[in-house]
């Protein structure tokens, strides 16, 4: 045998950081808008034996033998997912957001084909960019015209580009989604042009899940691809989920998802996603109303505290999440640092007209996984005054942190799911090492 003793100081460095991670998160507040805490009856399918195994193509038509249970498993999630969602057609191997992206795109357009879609300044998300999954398909991508004062798009500009551009897909879907889309105002011109109509739900899928957020496939949209790990509190996985296709149509989504863009599924994280599935058609509906309420809470907050949040006179957001201007206190990038040095995890964004990713004007937060720990929106009060003097008083970020752990302290119980009591961030040891 090899002398291991460097590799095992290695593997051990690796443990200790990540435990030192979780420590950190325990004491941290985090308002990263496309994260959350899986429920401890999910997490548990993480470490089970299907996170070790291989299961190609679908449930009872698998390539590979040994998947009698994970049959039952996907079965059974698929079921939940139509269920939950109230729609037709249910996917859930892709492994992500953007794998079930590249998944619609192979399903549904060649290279050269025309979709519409948002900018990137806009809030839209990297795959539907020249340099992500749409530049990668050899999609031509034409933007639809912005409307910043209610962030939201221009809807006769959108009709005329849409009218002009004939595009095969109209996508729809952001990274910084505060408001829905207009599809209703839009059904004519889809069906004038006779074009799909797909929208991307990663970030909103939990709150769509709660009917809290416009039903996308009740309003005219014929696929929705999303991740299942922001305001969906399930793990880091992909879904697709269909209205109104056709069967040819559902064959081609499923011939992409398998063998398109995945081979084996995460069958581990597939089991987690049921679970999660279970538990939102249960507290789905109080979780995401609270997620909204708290969001609408710390926008109000912090504005009465003179940082500015967009759209003051919609109520800041229909979602879980906000967009502030941090412009004249430093710019995003800065205030997201000095935030992440008094333990309140954020992340710095692009708004309107900004021209760079790297130092933007804004900063994004989201509500959903305080609220999932509990917090309500007296907590969101307290949040925004210690964003706000950090921010803008520019109090030193350490003293603040001495306070965030402390409110912390009160909020380390995972809701909405059932068996709630659970610590969120507590790391198991499995073995003696
Ligand atoms: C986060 C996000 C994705 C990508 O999701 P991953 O699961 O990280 O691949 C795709 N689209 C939108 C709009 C997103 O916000």
């Amino acid at each position: 045998m090899k002398n291991d003793n460097m590799a095992k100081e290695d593997a051990k460095f690796i443990r200790e950081n990540v435990k030192a991670h979780n420590k950190w998160f325990e004491e941290c507040i985090p308002m990263i808008a496309s994260e959350n805490l899986m429920s401890p009856l999910a997490k548990e399918m993480l470490i089970s034996d299907f996170a070790d195994r291989y299961a190609e193509g679908l449930p009872g038509k698998r390539y590979y033998q040994g998947n009698i249970y994970v049959d039952k498993v996907e079965l059974k999630a698929i079921e939940l997912a139509k269920k939950v969602f109230d729609c037709e057609f249910a996917d859930l191997r892709p492994i992500s957001g953007t794998v079930a992206n590249m998944a619609v795109l192979m399903a549904f357009a060649k290279p050269g084909d025309i979709i519409t879609t948002c900018a990137l300044d806009q809030g839209a998300h990297i795959s539907t960019c020249e340099f992500g999954a749409f530049g990668q398909r050899g999609v031509n991508s034409v933007n639809y015209p912005w409307n910043e004062s209610n962030m939201n798009l221009d809807i006769d500009g959108t009709i005329k580009v849409l009218k002009a551009a004939k595009p095969k897909v109209a996508q729809f879907g952001l990274s910084v989604f505060l408001f829905p889309p207009p599809l209703k105002e839009l059904q004519d011109t889809f069906n004038e042009i006779g074009c799909l109509v797909w929208e991307d739900c990663a970030h909103v899928l939990g709150l769509i899940a709660g009917k809290q957020f416009q039903d996308p496939l009740r309003e005219g949209v014929n696929i929705v691809s999303a991740s299942t790990h922001k305001t969906f509190p399930g793990p880091n996985h992909g879904i697709l989920l269909g209205q109104n296709l056709t069967e040819e149509q559902e064959k081609k989504l499923q011939h992409a998802a398998f063998p398109g863009v995945t081979s084996s599924h995460h069958l581990h994280a597939m089991a987690a996603l049921g679970i999660t599935l279970a538990e939102m058609d249960v507290f789905g509906k109080e979780y995401a109303a609270q997620a909204c309420k708290n969001s609408r809470a710390l926008g109000e907050a912090l504005y009465e505290l003179g940082v500015p949040v967009l759209c003051p006179d919609l109520g800041f957001t229909r979602s879980h999440a906000i967009a502030v201007d941090v412009s004249q206190f430093g710019g995003g990038k800065q205030c997201a640092q000095l935030l992440e040095d008094a333990n309140i995890i954020c992340n710095k964004n692009m708004l309107p007209r900004d021209t760079s990713s790297v130092n933007p004007s804004g900063l994004r937060l989201g509500s959903q996984e305080m609220t999932r720990l509990g917090m309500k929106e007296s907590e969101m009060k307290e949040v925004a005054e210690l964003i706000a003097r950090v921010v803008k008083k520019k109090e030193d970020p350490a003293k603040v942190k001495e306070d965030v752990k402390e409110l912390k302290k009160n909020f380390a119980t995972i809701q909405y799911c059932f068996n709630a009591g659970e610590p969120a961030y507590e790391y198991h040891d499995l073995v003696d090492f």
